[in-house]
C-alpha cells in the first residue's frame, strides 16, 4: 500500500508540474517504476522530481477513496491518467482514489491512508525507453 500511494505521488506530481503522462507501470513489494511521455530525462530533473514527491509524502495529504456513478466520475477532467484511455461499457460505477489536493484518479487499488505513513522515496534509477517514454524506478525507504 505505501508503493502503491508512493506512486500515486510519483504520478500525481508529474502530471502536475510537467503534464506528463503516464504509459505504463509495475510494481513489487518496496519499488516500483512508471512510464511518463517525456522527450528528455536528465539527473537533475530526476533529483528535483525526487525532492518534490517528498515535500508531497510530508504534506500529509490525505487519501480519500470514493464510488462514484460512471457518468460522474467521466466528468472529472483527467480522471483516468493512463496513457490508453479505457473505461469498458457496462461499468456503472466507478472507484475514485484522491491525493487531496495532489492526484485523482479512476483506481481499485488498496492505498495508504494519508501520505505521511509512505516513508521515504527514493528515485533509483531511470532510464529511456524510446523517443517520448521514460521510466522512472522509486524504492521505498
Ligand atoms: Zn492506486
Amino acid at each position: 500500500m505505501r508503493t502503491h500511494t508512493a506512486l500515486h505521488v510519483l504520478c500525481g506530481t508529474i502530471f502536475r508540474d510537467y503534464g506528463a503522462h503516464v504509459t505504463g507501470g509495475d510494481m513489487q513489494p518496496l519499488k516500483g517504476r512508471l512510464d511518463f511521455e517525456f522527450e528528455t530525462m536528465r539527473g537533475e530533473l530526476v533529483r528535483e522530481i525526487e525532492t518534490v514527491i517528498n515535500q508531497e509524502v510530508a504534506q500529509a495529504r490525505e487519501i480519500r477513496v470514493k464510488i462514484l456513478p460512471r457518468e460522474e466520475a467521466l466528468q472529472i477532467p483527467d480522471l483516468i491518467r493512463t496513457k490508453i484511455n479505457l473505461l469498458p461499457e457496462g461499468i456503472m460505477l466507478v472507484r475514485t482514489v484522491e491525493i487531496v489536493g495532489l492526484d485523482l484518479q479512476a483506481d481499485g487499488g488498496t492505498h495508504v491512508h494519508n501520505t505521511s505513513e509512505v516513508g521515504k522515496i527514493r528515485v533509483a534509477d531511470y532510464k529511456s525507453k524510446g523517443a517520448i517514454n521514460k521510466r522512472i524506478y522509486v524504492e521505498i525507504e
